[in-house]
């Protein structure tokens, strides 16, 4: 079997503070590991507000702004990367649509959130903020480039 090489992608997903504190931390991260794709950055973090400015510097304008930052930073959120073929688009769709009230069923939002200002997980919206955003969100070192083992676990 040859690996599909092309369109690997890196994709920023978060859980925000509201997943965290509801105790969704395993159900979303379980709908990523279940669908296929590779963890690769995983961390509980208490997000500064400097960093939370740049992560949504697009919304710098936006009259929500402000309570934007207040909840992302209101608790710690965790953080992941996870890589894999069309993972940013894939992962968009995992979450479903910003308001949680128009998100399908079956998507994270539409299955756990309500309002839009508590839609409990972030996911990247395009390739290049993938990679951005975990350049902005891990250190070095945190982020492991990993290939399965041959060990036949459960024998
Ligand atoms: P998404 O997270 O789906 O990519 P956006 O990038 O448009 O959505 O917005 C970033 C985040 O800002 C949303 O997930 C949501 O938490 C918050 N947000 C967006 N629009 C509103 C709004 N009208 N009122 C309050 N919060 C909002
Ligand atoms: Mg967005």
């Amino acid at each position: 079997l040859v690996a599909a090489l092309e369109n690997v992608e890196q994709t920023y997903i978060m859980v925000k503070p509201d997943g965290v504190q509801r105790g969704l931390v395993g159900e979303i991260i379980s709908r990523f590991e279940k669908k296929g794709f590779k963890l690769t950055g995983l961390k509980l973090f208490q997000c500064p507000r400097e960093l939370a400015e740049e992560h949504y510097k697009d919304l710098k304008a936006k009259s929500f702004f402000p309570k934007l930052i207040e909840y992302i930073t209101s608790g710690p959120v965790v953080c992941m990367a996870w890589e894999g073929v069309g993972v940013v688009a894939s992962a968009r769709k995992l979450i479903g649509s910003t308001n949680p009230l128009q998100a399908e069923p079956g998507t994270i939002r539409g299955d756990l959130a309500v309002q839009t200002g508590r839609n409990v997980v972030h996911g990247s919206d395009s390739p290049e903020n993938g990679n951005r955003e975990i350049a902005l969100w891990f250190k070095e070192g945190e982020i492991i480039q990993w290939t399965p083992t041959q060990e036949p676990w459960l024998i």
